[in-house]
């Protein structure tokens, strides 16, 4: 299934399309002093493994823009320089070499510098983000409105805009952002009516796990199902390495980017659970975290309902009378002691990727693996009283005790 996405103009933000039609990129923030080459580089090569496209660092006094110049150069990924209220530090960090730049029409007010920057993009071949954030709208604008509104955000963009279009700069994207969900949505649906540049989608200071991931997830997903959005963005107040995590896998889980890591899915638990399902969920979790395998692997707690509700995924372990029943592709190939749960997961997971699964399934003896399965499910049936999920029967006996009653 894929949706419709909405037609925009194509920017190129170093060698990252964005916009008509390129797939949505991922972007991230450094939280090191720009200054810092050496702890700015390690944490962009972390964002980078993390499935980040594009990073972008504060450039905020001249030590900033010098660090950028250094850190272009090595950097694995496009670097945005983030501008706050100097615009001189944007024809810095365009001196440095970077690859875009973020400017706030709310801090960066004065006409003239707004085109003086512009107008050296434009020669360098370099975009500017507008973004436009909630928190530090312009005031004339607030009191037009009455407020932070929709209407407001959008107006801030479109008058930055017409400023880039006075001296035709055109390499635009531009962002709404803001930290109340319905209006960040709402101001993205009416910029996108009116404008057909690229757009960065964010919520801004969404605020820690989980709650910042929640709100973020909601406002962005919501425009991305809608077509809206070329770029994304977590603004969380956690390590960056999650904000890109994030991003990658919510473009992942709604298939707007190939799948390259692990899709762990595990059942919630129940009382029926033979294992601590949580614990083993999360220690499979950590196990495969930066493991580039592209694979649904499930994790369910019991043998009785777990291998058929999993019978989808590519490769599965369910736990029953102290074992892990390990099945591919719904077909049990191999009991493991509970405690090898998550190696044999692992050892599984990485041969199905290097070999295939049915290569997998033709090294073992599969009658023997489902006659060793077979035994645990019995003896857990027998246990436990035949099958608790004979609910008409169960109907029939409720509805009898009522009506004797
Ligand atoms: S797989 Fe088993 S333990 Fe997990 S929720 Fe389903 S019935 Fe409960």
């Amino acid at each position: 299934m894929s949706f419709e996405r909405r037609q925009t103009k194509q920017i190129h933000v170093g060698k990252v399309p964005v916009g008509g039609g390129a797939p949505i990129s991922v972007q991230s923030k450094t939280i090191t002093k720009t200054a810092d080459v050496e702890g700015t580089l390690q944490q962009i090569y972390a964002l980078a493994a993390a499935g980040c496209d594009i990073v972008r660092c504060t450039c905020n006094e001249i030590e900033a823009a010098e660090g950028l110049a250094q850190i272009v150069p090595r950097s694995p990924v496009p670097i945005i320089a983030d501008i706050h209220h100097q615009y001189k530090m944007a024809l810095a960090a365009l001196e440095a070499g970077v690859h875009g730049l973020r400017l706030n029409p709310g801090n960066i007010r004065k006409p003239e510098h707004i085109k003086a920057v512009a107008m050296e993009a434009r020669d360098r071949n370099v975009p500017i983000r507008i973004g436009v954030n909630g928190g530090s709208l312009d005031p004339a604008l607030y009191e037009k409105y009455g407020g932070l509104t929709a209407e407001a955000m959008v107006e801030s963009a479109l008058q930055e805009i017409a400023y880039f279009q006075e001296v035709d700069f055109d390499l635009i994207k531009i962002s709404v952002k803001a930290s109340n969900v319905p209006l960040m949505v709402e101001a993205y649906r009416q910029l996108s009516a009116v404008t057909d540049y690229p757009l960065h989608l964010g919520v801004t200071e969404a605020g820690p796990l989980p709650n910042g991931l929640i709100k973020a997830t909601a406002g962005i997903s919501t425009l991305l199902l809608e077509g809206i959005g070329d770029t994304i963005r977590y603004s969380l107040t956690a390590d960056p390495v999650e904000e890109a995590r994030a991003g990658r896998q919510l473009l992942e889980s709604l298939g707007l980017r190939e799948r390259k890591n692990v899709d762990l899915i595990a059942c919630p638990s129940c009382g029926r659970a033979e294992i601590d399902v949580i614990e083993v969920a999360n220690r499979a979790m950590r196990a495969f975290e930066d493991k580039k395998i592209p694979l649904q692997i499930a994790v369910m707690g019991c043998v009785v309902n777990g291998p058929g509700e999993a019978r989808e995924a590519d490769l599965g372990i369910a736990a029953g009378n102290k074992r892990g029943h390990l099945f591919v592709k719904g077909r049990n190939v191999a009991v493991v002691p509970e405690s090898e749960m998550v190696e044999a997961l692992v050892d599984w997971a990485t041969f199905i990727h290097e070999h295939g699964a049915e290569a997998a399934i033709a090294r073992v003896d599969t009658a023997l693996a489902e006659r060793e399965a077979a035994k645990d499910r019995n003896a857990l049936l027998e246990e436990k009283g035949a099958d608790a999920n004979h609910s008409n029967e169960k109907i029939v006996e409720i509805r009898k005790t009522i009506s004797d009653n």
